[in-house]
Protein backbone atom coordinates (compact mmCIF):
# COMPACT_ATOMS: atom_id res chain seq x y z
CA UNK A 1 0.00 0.00 0.00
CA UNK A 2 3.20 2.12 0.71
CA UNK A 3 3.89 3.27 -2.61
CA UNK A 4 0.14 4.52 -3.54
CA UNK A 5 -0.27 7.99 -4.35
CA UNK A 6 -1.80 10.31 -1.50
CA UNK A 7 -5.38 10.71 -1.56
CA UNK A 8 -6.26 14.43 -1.10
CA UNK A 9 -9.26 15.79 0.84
CA UNK A 10 -11.39 17.70 -1.52
CA UNK A 11 -14.34 20.30 -0.56
CA UNK A 12 -16.82 20.19 -2.92
CA UNK A 13 -20.36 21.88 -3.30
CA UNK A 14 -22.75 19.52 -5.00
CA UNK A 15 -25.09 22.24 -6.03
CA UNK A 16 -23.19 23.49 -9.22
CA UNK A 17 -25.64 22.17 -12.07
CA UNK A 18 -24.22 23.95 -15.03
CA UNK A 19 -22.47 22.04 -17.78
CA UNK A 20 -19.12 22.88 -15.97
CA UNK A 21 -20.39 21.61 -12.88
CA UNK A 22 -21.39 18.66 -14.22
CA UNK A 23 -18.46 17.83 -16.41
CA UNK A 24 -16.16 18.76 -12.97
CA UNK A 25 -18.15 15.96 -11.16
CA UNK A 26 -17.74 13.79 -13.86
CA UNK A 27 -13.71 14.17 -13.71
CA UNK A 28 -13.71 14.22 -10.09
CA UNK A 29 -15.63 10.71 -10.42
CA UNK A 30 -12.84 9.22 -12.87
CA UNK A 31 -10.18 10.01 -10.64
CA UNK A 32 -12.40 9.42 -7.67
CA UNK A 33 -9.54 7.02 -6.06
CA UNK A 34 -6.88 9.88 -5.57
CA UNK A 35 -9.48 11.78 -3.17
CA UNK A 36 -11.34 11.80 -0.44
CA UNK A 37 -14.57 13.73 -1.17
CA UNK A 38 -16.60 15.74 0.81
CA UNK A 39 -19.63 16.94 -0.54
CA UNK A 40 -20.76 19.92 1.75
CA UNK A 41 -24.17 21.29 2.44
CA UNK A 42 -23.73 24.98 3.30
CA UNK A 43 -20.73 27.18 3.59
CA UNK A 44 -20.04 27.47 7.47
CA UNK A 45 -19.57 23.01 6.12
CA UNK A 46 -17.15 24.15 4.13
CA UNK A 47 -15.44 26.77 6.33
CA UNK A 48 -15.55 23.77 9.23
CA UNK A 49 -14.43 20.80 7.01
CA UNK A 50 -11.05 23.19 6.10
CA UNK A 51 -10.29 24.41 9.54
CA UNK A 52 -10.43 20.76 10.49
CA UNK A 53 -7.94 19.50 8.17
CA UNK A 54 -5.54 21.98 8.87
CA UNK A 55 -5.58 21.33 12.40
CA UNK A 56 -4.90 17.86 11.62
CA UNK A 57 -1.93 18.82 9.57
CA UNK A 58 -3.06 18.21 6.30
CA UNK A 59 -0.55 19.39 3.21
CA UNK A 60 -3.20 19.83 0.70
CA UNK A 61 -6.98 20.70 0.99
CA UNK A 62 -8.74 20.72 -2.61
CA UNK A 63 -11.94 23.24 -3.42
CA UNK A 64 -13.67 22.34 -6.24
CA UNK A 65 -16.50 25.09 -7.13
CA UNK A 66 -17.02 28.78 -7.92
CA UNK A 67 -15.37 31.79 -5.75
CA UNK A 68 -18.07 31.25 -2.93
CA UNK A 69 -16.68 27.58 -2.44
CA UNK A 70 -13.33 28.94 -2.83
CA UNK A 71 -13.79 31.91 -0.42
CA UNK A 72 -15.21 29.05 2.38
CA UNK A 73 -12.04 27.10 1.98
CA UNK A 74 -9.66 29.76 1.73
CA UNK A 75 -11.48 31.19 5.27
CA UNK A 76 -10.81 27.68 6.98
CA UNK A 77 -7.11 27.33 6.23
CA UNK A 78 -6.11 30.80 6.63
CA UNK A 79 -2.56 31.38 8.41
CA UNK A 80 -2.60 27.20 8.22
CA UNK A 81 0.38 25.42 7.01
CA UNK A 82 -2.03 23.23 4.83
CA UNK A 83 -1.92 24.40 0.99
CA UNK A 84 -5.02 25.09 -1.08
CA UNK A 85 -5.38 23.32 -4.26
CA UNK A 86 -8.45 24.77 -6.54
CA UNK A 87 -10.33 23.07 -8.80
CA UNK A 88 -12.12 26.13 -10.62
CA UNK A 89 -15.79 25.32 -11.65
CA UNK A 90 -17.62 28.19 -11.62
CA UNK A 91 -18.46 30.63 -13.94
CA UNK A 92 -15.91 33.57 -13.17
CA UNK A 93 -12.76 32.01 -11.33
CA UNK A 94 -11.15 35.21 -10.98
CA UNK A 95 -8.85 34.03 -8.21
CA UNK A 96 -7.72 31.22 -10.37
CA UNK A 97 -7.47 33.02 -13.50
CA UNK A 98 -5.13 35.52 -11.30
CA UNK A 99 -2.72 32.42 -10.60
CA UNK A 100 -3.07 31.35 -13.76
CA UNK A 101 -4.51 28.31 -12.67
CA UNK A 102 -6.26 26.46 -15.92
CA UNK A 103 -10.31 27.05 -15.55
CA UNK A 104 -11.09 25.52 -18.76
CA UNK A 105 -10.46 21.63 -18.04
CA UNK A 106 -9.87 20.02 -14.91
CA UNK A 107 -6.69 17.73 -15.82
CA UNK A 108 -5.03 20.90 -16.54
CA UNK A 109 -5.64 21.89 -12.63
CA UNK A 110 -4.91 18.83 -11.39
CA UNK A 111 -1.23 19.01 -13.12
CA UNK A 112 -1.02 22.62 -11.14
CA UNK A 113 -1.30 20.73 -7.92
CA UNK A 114 0.71 17.59 -9.40
CA UNK A 115 3.43 20.41 -10.30
CA UNK A 116 3.75 21.07 -6.69
CA UNK A 117 4.58 24.52 -6.71
CA UNK A 118 3.06 26.73 -3.95
CA UNK A 119 2.06 30.89 -3.60
CA UNK A 120 2.16 32.53 -0.88
CA UNK A 121 -0.76 35.55 -0.57
CA UNK A 122 -2.12 38.16 1.72
CA UNK A 123 -5.45 37.63 3.14
CA UNK A 124 -7.67 40.80 4.01
CA UNK A 125 -10.97 41.28 5.90
CA UNK A 126 -14.02 43.02 5.47
CA UNK A 127 -15.84 43.39 8.53
CA UNK A 128 -13.67 40.44 9.94
CA UNK A 129 -14.68 38.44 6.50
CA UNK A 130 -11.76 37.48 4.78
CA UNK A 131 -11.35 37.58 1.13
CA UNK A 132 -8.38 36.72 -1.53
CA UNK A 133 -9.28 38.70 -4.65
CA UNK A 134 -11.42 41.61 -4.42
CA UNK A 135 -14.17 43.41 -2.83
CA UNK A 136 -16.88 46.42 -3.80
CA UNK A 137 -19.05 48.69 -1.97
CA UNK A 138 -21.14 50.60 -3.66
CA UNK A 139 -22.65 50.23 -7.50
CA UNK A 140 -21.03 46.62 -8.11
CA UNK A 141 -22.56 45.35 -4.84
CA UNK A 142 -25.48 46.62 -5.63
CA UNK A 143 -26.34 45.37 -9.12
CA UNK A 144 -25.01 41.93 -7.33
CA UNK A 145 -28.40 42.75 -4.86
CA UNK A 146 -30.48 43.36 -7.14
CA UNK A 147 -29.66 40.22 -9.76
CA UNK A 148 -31.81 37.56 -8.81
CA UNK A 149 -31.15 34.00 -9.16
CA UNK A 150 -34.16 33.52 -11.64
CA UNK A 151 -33.15 36.42 -13.17
CA UNK A 152 -29.68 35.33 -13.93
CA UNK A 153 -30.51 32.09 -15.07
CA UNK A 154 -33.14 33.56 -17.85
CA UNK A 155 -30.76 36.13 -19.39
CA UNK A 156 -27.29 34.91 -17.97
CA UNK A 157 -24.49 37.99 -17.55
CA UNK A 158 -27.31 40.23 -19.35
CA UNK A 159 -29.04 40.17 -16.20
CA UNK A 160 -26.54 41.83 -14.60
CA UNK A 161 -26.68 44.56 -17.68
CA UNK A 162 -30.47 44.99 -16.81
CA UNK A 163 -29.12 45.72 -12.87
CA UNK A 164 -26.67 47.60 -13.76
CA UNK A 165 -29.04 49.93 -16.14
CA UNK A 166 -31.52 50.25 -13.11
CA UNK A 167 -28.83 51.02 -10.04
CA UNK A 168 -27.03 53.68 -12.49
CA UNK A 169 -30.37 55.13 -12.87
CA UNK A 170 -30.57 56.04 -8.99
CA UNK A 171 -28.30 58.71 -7.52
CA UNK A 172 -25.97 56.75 -5.14
CA UNK A 173 -25.10 58.03 -1.24
CA UNK A 174 -21.54 59.75 -1.38
CA UNK A 175 -19.48 57.24 0.76
CA UNK A 176 -15.97 58.22 2.88
CA UNK A 177 -12.77 56.80 2.67
CA UNK A 178 -10.26 56.61 5.38
CA UNK A 179 -7.24 55.40 4.59
CA UNK A 180 -4.89 53.56 7.47
CA UNK A 181 -2.67 56.44 6.83
CA UNK A 182 -4.90 58.72 7.29
CA UNK A 183 -5.71 60.19 3.80
CA UNK A 184 -9.30 60.61 3.01
CA UNK A 185 -11.13 60.40 -0.29
CA UNK A 186 -15.28 60.74 -1.07
CA UNK A 187 -16.80 58.46 -3.71
CA UNK A 188 -19.43 56.98 -4.69
CA UNK A 189 -18.58 53.33 -5.53
CA UNK A 190 -15.18 51.96 -4.26
CA UNK A 191 -13.72 48.54 -5.54
CA UNK A 192 -10.98 46.97 -3.41
CA UNK A 193 -8.17 44.65 -5.04
CA UNK A 194 -5.51 42.12 -3.49
CA UNK A 195 -4.90 40.96 -7.23
CA UNK A 196 -4.95 42.42 -10.37
CA UNK A 197 -7.93 40.87 -11.98
CA UNK A 198 -11.40 42.22 -11.29
CA UNK A 199 -14.79 40.22 -12.27
CA UNK A 200 -13.05 38.05 -14.46
CA UNK A 201 -10.23 39.07 -16.88
CA UNK A 202 -9.96 42.63 -16.08
CA UNK A 203 -6.88 43.91 -14.67
CA UNK A 204 -8.18 46.86 -13.06
CA UNK A 205 -6.29 47.40 -10.40
CA UNK A 206 -2.42 47.66 -12.43
CA UNK A 207 -0.23 47.96 -9.75
CA UNK A 208 -1.52 44.76 -7.17
CA UNK A 209 0.97 42.11 -6.01
CA UNK A 210 -0.86 39.76 -3.70
CA UNK A 211 1.76 39.51 -1.59
CA UNK A 212 3.14 43.07 -1.17
CA UNK A 213 0.17 43.57 2.15
CA UNK A 214 -1.33 46.56 0.66
CA UNK A 215 -4.51 46.71 -1.01
CA UNK A 216 -5.61 48.71 -4.04
CA UNK A 217 -8.22 50.88 -4.21
CA UNK A 218 -10.41 52.30 -7.03
CA UNK A 219 -12.92 55.49 -5.79
CA UNK A 220 -15.54 56.33 -8.35
CA UNK A 221 -16.24 60.22 -7.32
CA UNK A 222 -19.21 60.83 -10.01
CA UNK A 223 -21.97 59.05 -10.58
CA UNK A 224 -24.09 58.74 -13.57
CA UNK A 225 -22.89 59.70 -17.23
CA UNK A 226 -19.53 60.18 -15.70
CA UNK A 227 -19.05 57.19 -13.87
CA UNK A 228 -20.18 55.44 -16.87
CA UNK A 229 -17.64 57.07 -18.96
CA UNK A 230 -14.94 56.51 -16.16
CA UNK A 231 -15.72 52.79 -15.78
CA UNK A 232 -15.77 52.17 -20.20
CA UNK A 233 -12.39 54.52 -20.03
CA UNK A 234 -10.69 51.86 -17.63
CA UNK A 235 -11.87 49.01 -19.59
CA UNK A 236 -10.51 50.39 -22.65
CA UNK A 237 -7.31 51.21 -21.44
CA UNK A 238 -7.00 47.40 -19.92
CA UNK A 239 -7.58 48.87 -16.21
CA UNK A 240 -7.21 52.11 -13.80
CA UNK A 241 -3.76 53.52 -15.00
CA UNK A 242 -2.55 54.70 -11.35
CA UNK A 243 -0.67 57.26 -12.42
CA UNK A 244 -3.44 59.18 -14.61
CA UNK A 245 -6.64 57.63 -13.23
CA UNK A 246 -8.85 60.45 -14.70
CA UNK A 247 -10.16 63.37 -13.33
CA UNK A 248 -12.71 61.79 -11.34
CA UNK A 249 -11.63 58.44 -10.65
CA UNK A 250 -8.26 57.95 -7.68
CA UNK A 251 -6.16 54.86 -7.28
CA UNK A 252 -4.82 53.95 -4.11
CA UNK A 253 -2.86 51.65 -1.88
CA UNK A 254 -3.46 51.53 1.34
CA UNK A 255 -2.57 48.68 4.28
CA UNK A 256 -6.06 49.00 5.27
CA UNK A 257 -8.82 51.40 5.22
CA UNK A 258 -12.41 51.98 6.34
CA UNK A 259 -15.65 53.16 3.98
CA UNK A 260 -18.39 55.10 5.99
CA UNK A 261 -21.91 56.35 4.93
CA UNK A 262 -24.95 57.59 6.49
CA UNK A 263 -26.69 55.07 4.53
CA UNK A 264 -26.59 51.23 4.27
CA UNK A 265 -24.43 50.32 1.42
CA UNK A 266 -24.26 46.64 -0.34
CA UNK A 267 -21.05 45.18 -0.37
CA UNK A 268 -19.52 42.10 -1.93
CA UNK A 269 -16.23 40.06 -1.53
CA UNK A 270 -14.69 38.06 -3.97
CA UNK A 271 -17.74 38.68 -5.86
CA UNK A 272 -20.48 37.67 -3.46
CA UNK A 273 -22.79 39.87 -1.77
CA UNK A 274 -21.85 40.04 2.08
CA UNK A 275 -24.67 42.35 2.78
CA UNK A 276 -25.30 46.11 3.47
CA UNK A 277 -23.48 48.35 6.23
CA UNK A 278 -22.82 51.61 7.36
CA UNK A 279 -19.36 50.92 7.63
CA UNK A 280 -17.28 48.53 5.77
CA UNK A 281 -13.80 48.29 7.71
CA UNK A 282 -10.86 46.50 5.52
CA UNK A 283 -7.40 45.56 7.31
CA UNK A 284 -5.01 42.97 6.83
CA UNK A 285 -5.61 39.38 8.34
CA UNK A 286 -2.45 39.41 9.31
CA UNK A 287 -2.72 36.06 7.93
CA UNK A 288 -1.52 34.82 4.38
CA UNK A 289 -2.78 31.37 2.05
CA UNK A 290 -0.60 28.77 0.82
CA UNK A 291 -1.67 28.05 -2.32
CA UNK A 292 -0.65 25.72 -5.54
CA UNK A 293 -0.27 27.68 -8.77
CA UNK A 294 2.18 27.84 -12.02
CA UNK A 295 5.52 28.65 -10.99
CA UNK A 296 4.71 31.59 -13.81
CA UNK A 297 1.26 32.77 -13.61
CA UNK A 298 0.09 33.19 -17.25
CA UNK A 299 -1.33 36.56 -16.52
CA UNK A 300 2.04 38.13 -15.47
CA UNK A 301 3.39 36.00 -18.96
CA UNK A 302 0.78 37.56 -20.61
CA UNK A 303 1.51 41.34 -19.14
CA UNK A 304 5.88 40.50 -19.90
CA UNK A 305 4.77 39.80 -23.45
CA UNK A 306 2.43 42.67 -24.40
CA UNK A 307 5.27 45.07 -22.92
CA UNK A 308 8.19 43.31 -24.64
CA UNK A 309 5.72 44.00 -27.77
CA UNK A 310 4.01 47.60 -26.79
CA UNK A 311 6.87 49.86 -29.17
CA UNK A 312 5.29 47.60 -32.53
CA UNK A 313 1.88 47.24 -31.24
CA UNK A 314 1.47 51.42 -32.06
MG1 LIG B 1 -1.50 43.77 -2.54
Amino acid sequence: MTDLPPRYPLILNPKAKSEKGKRALKFIMENATRFTIYATRSREEAIELAQRFASEGEPLVIAAGGDGTLNAVVEGLAGSETSLGIFPTGTMNVFARELGIPYDRLENAMEVIDGGHSHEVDLFQMNGAPFVQMAGVGFDAQVIEETTWERKKRLGPFAYLLSATKVLGAKPPMMKVTCADGRTVEGIAVLVGNGTLYGGQFPLFKKADNADQLLDVVVFKESGLQFVRDTLRGLAKGGIDPESPGDSVEYLQAAGLTVSCDETMPIEIDGELWGRSKVAEFLPTGKTLKVFAPAVPKVKLRYTVLKILSPWRR
